[in-house]
């Protein structure tokens, strides 16, 4: 666990370290990375390493391209999918302008921003991300490796040796797993972490996704984050549980409240309810995210809160005495093709501005909202989640909030890629099409 750099430099010669790779993401939260010797790492640590910012998804336009990646000594790990012979390690990065001043098309620099906006009121984030994923035999289409469904166990379960790895490459990193286990669909996993303070996880959830994803190679198959991979089975959602500490304290908590939550925790939760739909582009941010938010597979379709209720966009876990400290909100909305910086930031921007303007909190809703119909939703103020990406992006559009947690730079770029996106698809033809008109028109 290294402070700073020179305790950086001292493991790369302790542990003849071969390489170092500088990590940073895009815009969509898709992983970059650049490989720099031992001998250049004591130079980047004081002037950083400068790249071509022109080619990097949201960031600068051709006239201002040079940026500058200064790593985060902190986060300094050797990496787990790697030989042990000579290891490789690697380090998240800070993206700075020539000039040294934080680059405001930085993800992580945008969730840095919020956690201390948060920060000035008392307050650390704290999330726990559930990141459900598919093993496919390749990346060609999406052929299952098992029938196993919820807590199959094998030989129902055939992926039980590849979860087992990708958790010890897990602990290799330092990354804590509470537990794992098959999900619903044929072969659908889930392998759950546990809870840290935001920006930690944000870095955590991106070493998951290529740890997954390298183990799985290790084992010929293929993993994917894509939500919805198969028509007609569940798709993959993140499912962010999260909660604000104070004085070491969870905020969240009061003993006298009948669902056990403080003014702060109801605050807090209709914040996220009443902005869900300005947020919901962020956290699920791709055409396919939309076919995952339907009625009938355990995924979010309306905004309401509940504390069993599994329709339910927001849950509340029951309270169990002597549990203070894991009063939490869960958020059943994002998926985990997400950017996990931009998603955890959005989500506690909507929470704070909830606090700040004393939102008060509607009843939970225990009812299987998609047994109601538009009338009884209506009637209860249920609203709905975006249906489609485009739907979304113009509810993001319109958002102050979004504008403002995100910055100019990104909430410009993101809403500029995601409409690309939009018109590509919607000029498509689609096999579902062809199969359904062509005979008959
Ligand atoms: N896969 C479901 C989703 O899309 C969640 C299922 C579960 O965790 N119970 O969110
Ligand atoms: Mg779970
Ligand atoms: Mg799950
Ligand atoms: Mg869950």
């Amino acid at each position: 666990n290294c402070k700073n750099a020179d305790d950086v430099l001292k493991a790369v010669r302790e542990n003849d370290i071969s390489f170092i790779q500088f990590w940073f993401t895009d815009v969509l939260g898709t992983l970059k990375s650049f490989q720099v010797t031992p001998s250049e790492l004591e130079e980047a640590f004081e002037e950083g390493m400068g790249f071509d910012g022109s080619s990097i998804e949201g960031f600068s336009r051709i006239h201002e391209s040079d940026m500058v990646a200064f790593p985060d000594p902190t986060s300094f790990q050797a990496v787990s999918w790697r030989p042990t012979d000579r290891p490789v390690a690697r380090m998240f990065c800070d993206i700075k302008r020539p000039d040294g001043t934080p680059y405001e098309g930085d993800g992580r620099y945008v969730l840095k921003k919020l956690i201390n906006k948060a920060a000035e009121k008392g307050y650390s984030y704290y999330v726990g991300p559930e990141l459900e994923f598919f093993l496919f035999e390749n990346s060609r289409e999406p052929k299952t490796l098992d029938f196993g469904g919820y807590f199959d166990a094998p030989p129902l379960d055939l992926a039980n040796d590849i979860r087992r790895d990708i958790i010890f490459s897990l602990n290799k990193m330092g990354i804590q797993v509470e537990y794992s286990h098959h999900e619903v669909a044929p072969s659908q996993h889930e392998i759950d972490l546990r809870y840290q303070e935001a920006l930690k996880m944000a870095d955590t959830a991106v070493t998951y996704k290529v740890i997954v994803k390298e183990v799985a190679r290790k084992h010929g198959v293929y993993a994917t984050f894509m939500p919805k991979p198969i028509f007609g089975e569940n798709g993959s959602g993140m499912h962010v549980h999260q909660s604000l500490f104070k004085n070491g304290k969870n905020a969240f908590f009061d003993t006298k409240d009948e669902y056990g939550l403080s003014e702060t925790g109801k605050q807090y939760i209709a914040g996220l309810l009443r902005h869900a739909p300005e947020l919901t582009a962020v956290t699920n941010q791709w055409v396919n995210s939309y076919k995952r938010l339907v009625p009938g597979y355990e995924a979010p379709v309306y905004g309401a809160w509940a504390r069993r209720n599994r329709s339910a966009l927001l849950r509340v876990p029951m309270y169990k005495p002597g549990k203070e400290a894991a009063t939490r909100v869960e958020l059943r909305s994002p998926d985990p093709a997400c950017n996990p910086y931009l998603a955890f930031a959005v989500m506690l921007a909507a929470g704070l501005k909830g606090i700040e303007e004393g939102y008060t909190l509607e009843d939970p809703v225990e009812a299987d909202i998609f047994e109601m119909n538009d009338q009884e939703r209506a009637d209860r103020g249920i609203e709905n989640l975006p249906g489609s990406l485009h739907e979304a992006v113009a509810a993001m559009e319109d958002s102050e909030l979004l504008k403002e947690a995100l910055g100019e730079h990104i909430f410009t770029k993101f809403i500029e890629n995601k409409k690309i996106e939009w018109d590509n698809y919607r000029t498509q033809v689609t096999n579902y099409e062809i199969e359904k008109y062509l005979p008959v028109l």
